[in-house]
């Protein structure tokens, strides 16, 4: 007990007390010495090469896991670039617990190197930031920062570290052990509540249940899976909602969303937001009537746009399971001869029908369907899918099937591009832990993987066996094709003719991969893209499959436009 410890070694070792296993971060002045703490106190630590994505993968580990992963970042810039990935994380309601280095505290106000108000700026970007006020203080305010991120609405946490706090040293006799925080308390909802839910399902002609990343993160799959089946209600997944129950269950009707949305009467709101991703819940995708039953543990989200008919606050898999007993008491179960499913059941066809044709077409280049549609049929059922970009997320979000609950990453609820990467590796770091590990595939735009493209190196450096899928299209939303562009170039200076959407027509990302020593392959055809993911499944190395689509692709006619501002 004689023993010195040092500010970094402290701040490690509370971390690790709390359970985090997962670091992401940059290391420079003055946090070199807590990564390697850190690695000495048995966390994994992952070199990212900008903090965004750092605070990305870390915020993944959080949503994957339950318990938060640190993100390690330098003073002032460092910060800054994390700053992204903390609103990210808190716009999703995902753990994250940043870990930021500053000035030495003497320094402070007098201009030191890259000074800043750290703890101020990341307010507005978390639920808790502080600095502890003495190297005795760490353990509590690392328990504080862990315990807040998981309790109550998840979201993200702040830590400052005065460069000057990081290597002195204390006895280690005079700290106060802190012990692990235990997971979040689960509250029920009130009996009341309960019933006055009950009543109003039941009758209900039209009703649909909406299964939001909530849900996913509150590990509420056995539970949901009971009550659909023993119910026969239709639900609906949202993005990240997908896989909580499989997509291909049969009561799933994601593939007449509009419809079902449009027409239900009731809907079960399990752990989804009525924002943007919902249209708010209100006409003209919503019907007017529509009675709501909210299940959230945030009490704050209540009547949020829409004023519910029941607000059933707690724990979704405890509220799920008082509901269902409620139900079960009754002997209640929802028509399966009802014209509501053979409504959904016939839009469901006619819509799959529709997405299928595009997909056999065999003109090239490919469009996005049948990009889709050949990548769908390889992947294995059991992969993590992260996606992000405009068209590359819309569509594959409708055809690649998640059939396992948090296996989907994506934008989001902040709609963030160039998160891709990051969670990928988040995705890969954690599966590599596991005896059978599962396959990360990472399907994204062209301008989305620009915005963190160098990670690459990080899943090369770590040999992570990622599968990058870019499905070009020379843009952003479309592109031009390299004739078009040559074109363009001979009718003055580009800055002044080329469309702001336009990228490089046809860039060779494959190589980017291929130079850190992963695996490139260059795909125009259906037979080259099959070989390449056959292929890259074999590979222990990263892949990066460069798909050059059409670059007029779009997406098969809207009823509505995914963004319209007559929803308000
Ligand atoms: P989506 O993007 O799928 O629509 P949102 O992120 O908008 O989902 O909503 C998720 C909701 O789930 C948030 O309002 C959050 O408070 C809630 N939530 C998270 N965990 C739980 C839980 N264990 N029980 C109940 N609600 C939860
Ligand atoms: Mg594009």
């Amino acid at each position: 007990m004689d023993e010195d410890v040092t500010g970094a070694q402290l701040l490690a070792e509370s971390l690790r007390a709390q359970k985090v296993q997962f670091m992401f971060g940059v290391v420079g002045v003055p946090i070199i010495e807590v990564a390697m703490a850190a690695q000495a106190a048995g966390i994994r630590y992952v070199g990212m090469r900008n903090e965004q994505a750092a605070c990305y993968a870390a915020s993944a580990i959080g949503y994957l896991t339950g318990r938060p992963g640190a993100c390690l970042v330098v003073s002032g810039p460092g910060l800054i670039h994390a700053l992204g990935g903390m609103a990210n994380a808190n716009e999703n309601c995902w753990p994250v617990v940043v870990v930021g280095g500053s000035s030495d505290r003497n320094q402070e106000t007098a201009g030191a190197f890259q000074e800043f108000p750290q703890v101020e700026s990341c307010r507005l970007y978390s639920k808790f930031s502080a600095r502890p006020s003495s190297l005795e203080a760490i353990p509590s305010v690392i328990e504080k920062a862990v315990r807040t991120s998981i309790y109550g609405r998840p979201g993200a946490c702040y830590v400052d570290i005065t460069g000057d706090m990081v290597n002195s040293k204390v006895n280690r006799g005079e700290i106060r052990a802190v012990p692990c925080c235990p997971p979040p308390p689960v509250s029920m909802a009130a009996t009341a509540a309960v019933s006055e839910a009950a009543s109003v399902l039941k009758a209900s002609k039209r009703p649909l249940i909406i299964i939001g990343k909530g849900a996913a993160y509150a590990r509420a799959e056995a539970v949901l899976k009971e009550f659909v089946e023993e119910s026969g209600l239709p639900f609906l997944p949202t993005p990240m909602g997908k896989g909580v129950l499989p997509d291909d269950h049969p009561n799933c009707v994601a593939a007449a969303r509009s419809r079902a949305l449009l027409q239900a009467d009731v809907v079960l709101l399990l752990g989804a937001r009525l924002n943007w991703i919902l249209h708010f819940g209100r006409p003209p995708r919503f019907d007017p009537n529509v009675k709501i039953i909210q299940v959230d543990l945030c009490p704050e989200e209540m009547g949020n746009n829409v004023r519910p008919a029941a607000a059933l606050l707690g724990d979704i898999s405890a509220v799920v399971s008082q509901l269902s007993q409620n139900l079960k008491n009754e002997g209640w179960k929802y028509c399966p001869d009802s014209e509501w499913w053979s409504t959904l059941k016939a839009k469901i066809s006619a819509n799959t029908k529709i997405s299928q044709s595009l997909a056999l077409q065999s003109t090239l280049p490919m469009n996005y369907y049948t990009v889709f549609r050949h990548v769908s049929e390889l992947l294995p059922h059991d992969c993590i899918i992260v996606s992000e970009g405009a068209n590359t997320m819309d569509i594959g979000r409708t055809m690649l099937n998640n059939y396992l609950p948090r296996h989907r990453l994506d934008a989001g609820t902040f709609g963030t591009m160039g998160v891709g990467l990051g969670f990928a590796i988040a995705a890969a770091v954690m599966e590599k832990t596991k005896v059978n590990a599962q396959r990360v595939i990472c399907v994204e735009g062209d301008s989305a993987f620009g915005f963190s493209g160098m990670e690459v190196e990080t899943m090369c450096r770590y040999n992570l066996p990622i599968i990058i899928i870019v499905v070009n299209n020379n843009g952003i939303y479309s592109g031009v094709d390299p004739e078009t562009w040559k074109e363009m170039a001979k009718l003055g200076d580009l800055t002044t003719v080329a469309p702001p959407v336009t990228l490089l027509p046809e860039a060779r990302y494959d190589e980017v991969m291929a130079a850190f020593g992963g695996r490139g392959f260059l795909v125009r055809t259906v037979e080259e893209l099959r070989s390449a993911v056959e292929l890259s499944l074999r590979e222990e190395r990263p892949c990066l499959l460069n798909v050059l689509i059409d670059p007029a692709s779009d997406r098969k006619q809207q009823e509505f436009p995914w963004l319209t501002r007559s929803n308000l």
